[in-house]
């Protein structure tokens, strides 16, 4: 059954200390056990591409950045990346990148799907992270393999979405809502986030966050401390920024807070959480999220997908991440699920 809580009553979770604050880890994870057990789901992350047709305000790769080389991934090289995914028994990938439309892009993800899928005997599974597109896009991108999508709304508040990005039709709030539903609507288990301490961002926004996670029935969730990066418009808030610590534990409540909210979906233990602390992420997996995502870039490349400053693991090869993930998963009292897609449970009771 759904639960529900009040506004006043999120607020109160994502800013409690002490006893109160031990009290909603220990129901976090007595409600993440119960529901969906201490399994831990890997999805291979595949950063595609850091060409991006777009400018948001607080990300390293934005078209507008003219410090960052540009690279795109070869056909081989994200077949190799799919393939490591698939002989080591991740259960399924992620391809990410920044955004293109275009209809040679289009083409390109949709042949790339077909060849994962057909080299893996369909058993790999793939989530698509490549922003806004239209619906027919995203239906051929299901049909040719693909079956889950993440798109972040980012913030739920689109006085907050409008401070954070251009003022022009590419960054509307709207679209990116519409762009859910069309995900949804077109069949894939559909995951969003927002970023957690971003500059002008209250606690209210947080707590209206994940009453709009919960309102849209999400199946999965990624979401993770904002951090600067220097090249970026942004940047020049960085004094409004909570100290890191506290963005960190804010991230923390979120994901507690969530579990809380929606028991059974999927949530990741993102990247940006281990760049404050390694032991983030840990905390994260102990406490509400499932779902870990190991960069299996070529390392040549890792570099230049640098969304903010001090991203983790982007010189560490695949088998140096892995063996470190598996020690932190160990440590945070969980296990690595290997061999599954590792589907929302969510997604999957409907
Ligand atoms: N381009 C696609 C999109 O925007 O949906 C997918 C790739 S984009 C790099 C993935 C996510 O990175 C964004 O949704 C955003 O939340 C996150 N991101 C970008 N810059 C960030 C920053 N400075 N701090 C934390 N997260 C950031
Ligand atoms: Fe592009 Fe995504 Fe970065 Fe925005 S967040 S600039 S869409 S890669």
């Amino acid at each position: 059954m759904k639960k529900m809580y009040t506004l006043p009553e999120l607020e109160n979770m994502l800013t409690c200390r002490g006893e109160e604050e031990n009290r909603l880890y220990s129901e976090a994870k007595r409600v993440k056990n119960e529901n969906i057990g201490n399994n831990v789901y890997l999805r291979g992350l595949i950063e595609i591409s850091n060409i991006c047709t777009k400018d948001c305000y607080y990300c390293g790769i934005r078209k507008s950045n003219t410090e960052t080389a540009r690279y795109t991934l070869s056909d081989n090289e994200i077949i190799e990346a799919a393939d490591f995914a698939y002989t080591h028994h991740f259960g399924s990938i992620v391809l990410q990148g920044g955004e293109r439309s275009d209809k040679e892009f289009v083409n390109r993800i949709t042949r790339l799907l077909r060849e994962i899928k057909k080299n893996s005997n369909n058993e790999l599974g793939i989530t698509l992270s490549l922003g806004e597109q239209t619906e027919d896009t995203y239906k051929r991108w299901k049909d040719a393999g693909a079956h889950r999508y993440l798109l972040r709304i980012e913030t739920s508040n689109p006085e907050l979405y409008a401070k954070i990005h251009p003022n022009n039709p590419l960054h509307s709030h709207s679209t990116r809502l519409k762009c859910l539903e069309s995900l949804q609507h077109c069949g894939y288990q559909t995951g969003t986030g927002v970023m957690i301490g971003l500059p002008f961002q209250t606690i209210t926004d947080l707590a209206n966050d994940l009453l709009f996670l919960q309102s849209m029935d999400i199946d999965m969730v990624g979401m993770g401390p904002y951090l600067e990066h220097h090249a970026t418009p942004l940047y020049e808030y960085r004094h409004l920024l909570l100290p890191l610590q506290e963005r960190l534990r804010l991230s923390i409540h979120m994901v507690a807070a969530l579990r809380l909210l929606m028991p059974d979906i999927n949530i990741a233990a993102t990247t940006a959480l281990q760049a404050i602390d390694p032991a983030g992420r840990e905390k994260a997996l102990e406490i509400g999220a499932n779902v870990v995502m190991p960069n299996i870039t070529p390392t040549t490349n890792r570099t230049l997908y640098k969304l903010y400053e001090n991203k983790p693991g982007t010189h560490e090869g695949a088998a140096e991440s892995m063996r470190k993930l598996e020690e932190s998963i160990f440590k945070s009292g969980c296990k690595v699920a290997y061999g599954t897609w590792g589907d929302s449970r969510h997604f999957q009771s409907r």
